[in-house]
């Protein structure tokens, strides 16, 4: 099974140049997922002189590795989310899923998109009542859908709620193209250009390697905020990780897009495209760097196809994971983050729901910056990042600090004493190598790498994760690779290295 995302495999990328001298723009986005490549979109469109700065490529954040069902259906948020912002999410969400499907529709963009339902299914009795409750939500905001016993699910469910006319597509075809669109508007995307510092001053200034960028607006739509200040980010966002398979499935049509209402989800659509008939498989998240044991989300989900989709080949080719933020009170923290200019804007939290909310999040920022009227104020007013709601967010406030404290001090009291010695070509770890706590790596060469096993975000004890290999932050979820290098943020420095060798 190959470790690699299927969405990578089944596209072909463009090339963007690195960013190499000092240029300005009105506005400067960082990241181009979902978010940035959709707000710098909506800016350019609106007349003005847009930058995109991405690390690595265009999408091989979160949304090259996301599920991508286009909906509103976000499993049973809105009953849990109460009615007022119940409508103010869906309304918000509703817009995002309209401008993405009107994108596709009105252009003809090849993104192998189809229209499908969506639906949330429970094998047991114990997710009824939220069923129920998520059904009268649906009632009472006009939606179409509602309970049904039917599925086209080759198991049989208790019952299921349906959101009719929702929508799947290849992230990476849509992307390509929205990144076209913004090319041809007169857009600037710098690909493997990472944003090493940011200054906010008369303007603001974008500090990559080679060159800086100043601009009057920065958006940080780099999934978890680059900048944890003012909206106290690292005390309101954590991250989740997921993994996902896709195998062959000819002959096979489930009919939808589904999720199960228990936990943790597990998550399935199908993917068509010319003679590929695919299912793939999404689930057991878990907080980053919290995996219960070593059997691990990929084996899980191997175990899942094998027992339910018996006509899909057994054998899944393509497996990867993702992470994504998650918010205290359940809506994205999104908008501007300082309320004179220059603008610092932010998009975050959209748990594992951001094809819809990353379009809205875009066009409240647009709205912001330009005036472009997608979103109405008192919807965007329900997104602002600055926001503590404490009815809503006391008891996720209480486990996300709770979480951070006990992996910081747990972290740093439990690493176990341990030498080079002891680990194994391909294998790492964290430990105590005399006085210094360490994340060690052995490379299939024999060759040891080390470094400070602490976050160089907020100096977290870091875990190894086996099943990626890499190490991962339990805090805040930044995840490093072998070569101490940032896989996912919000570190933004790589490990640093020891070179010192007290022992083999
Ligand atoms: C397993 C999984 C399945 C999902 N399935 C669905 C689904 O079915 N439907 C749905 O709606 N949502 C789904 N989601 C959620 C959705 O994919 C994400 O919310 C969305 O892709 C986030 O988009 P983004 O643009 O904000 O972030 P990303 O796509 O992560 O983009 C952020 C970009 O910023 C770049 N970056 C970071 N730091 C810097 C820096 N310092 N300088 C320059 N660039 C930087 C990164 O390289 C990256 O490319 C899923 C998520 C997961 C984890």
């Amino acid at each position: 099974m190959e470790r690699s995302s299927f969405w990578e495999a089944t596209s072909a990328a463009p090339e963007y140049p690195a960013l190499k001298e000092d240029t300005a723009f009105d506005a400067v986005v960082v990241g181009a997922g979902f978010t940035g490549i959709t707000a710098a979109l909506l800016l350019a469109e609106s007349g003005a002189k847009v930058a995109v700065v991405e690390a690595d490529r265009i999408g091989s954040g979160t949304s090259g590795r996301s599920t991508v069902k286009v909906t509103c259906q976000h499993t049973l948020k809105l009953h849990t989310l109460g009615d007022e912002k119940a409508r103010a999410y869906y309304a918000a969400n509703k817009s995002g899923f309209d401008f993405v499907c009107g994108l596709v529709e009105r252009n003809g963009i090849g993104c192998d998109f189809e229209r499908l339902p969506a639906y949330v299914y429970a094998r047991g009795d114990e997710c009824l009542p939220d069923i129920e409750k998520e059904a009268e939500f649906y009632s009472k905001l006009g939606i179409d859908g509602g309970v049904t016993e039917k599925t086209g699910l080759p198991f049989g469910v208790k019952c299921a709620l349906v959101m009719r006319d929702q929508a799947q597509f290849h992230p990476l075809k849509y992307l390509y193209a929205l990144a076209r669109r913004f090319t041809a508007c007169g857009g600037s995307i710098f690909e493997r250009t990472k944003a090493q510092r940011f200054e906010r001053g008369a303007d603001c200034a974008v500090i990559t390697k080679n060159a800086t960028l100043r601009s009057r607006d920065v958006i940080f739509a780099t999934n978890y905020p680059m900048t944890d200040f003012p909206g106290l980010f690292f005390l309101k966002l954590h991250q989740e990780r997921e993994y996902a398979i896709c195998a062959k499935a000819d002959g096979l049509d489930i009919g939808g897009m589904y999720i199960s209402a228990q936990k943790p989800a597990n998550s399935m659509r199908m993917y068509r495209s010319g003679d590929e008939n695919r299912l793939i498989l999404v689930g057991y998240g878990h907080r980053t760097a919290k995996e219960d044991d070593d059997f691990s989300g990929y084996d899980r989900l191997k175990e899942l196809l094998r027992r339910d989709f018996k006509t899909a080949d057994p054998d899944p080719d393509y497996a990867w994971s993702a992470q994504d933020c998650r918010t205290l009170d359940g809506i994205p923290y999104v908008g501007p983050v300082y309320a004179e200019p220059p603008g610092v804007y932010v998009a975050a939290g959209y748990e594992k729901w951001g094809v819809t909310n990353s379009a809205a999040a875009a066009m409240m920022i647009s709205d912001a910056i330009a005036g472009t009227g997608h979103i109405d104020r008192h919807i965007r007013k329900a997104f602002d990042p600055l926001r503590f709601t404490p009815a809503a967010s006391a008891k996720n406030f209480l486990i996300h600090t709770g979480n951070v404290a006990g992996a910081f001090t747990a972290g740093n009291i439990l690493i176990p004493e341990g030498s080079y010695g002891d680990i194994k070509p391909g294998e790492g770890a964290v430990m105590r190598v005399g006085a210094k706590a360490q994340a060690v790596y052995r490379d299939t060469d024999g060759k040891i790498h080390a470094f400070e096993a602490h976050c160089t975000h907020m100096r977290c004890p870091l875990e190894y994760n086996a099943a990626e290999k890499s190490f991962d932050c339990p805090c805040h979820g930044s995840r490093f690779g072998t070569d101490g290098e940032v896989l996912n943020g919000p570190a933004n420095e790589p490990l640093c290295r020891i070179t010192e060798r007290p022992e083999r």
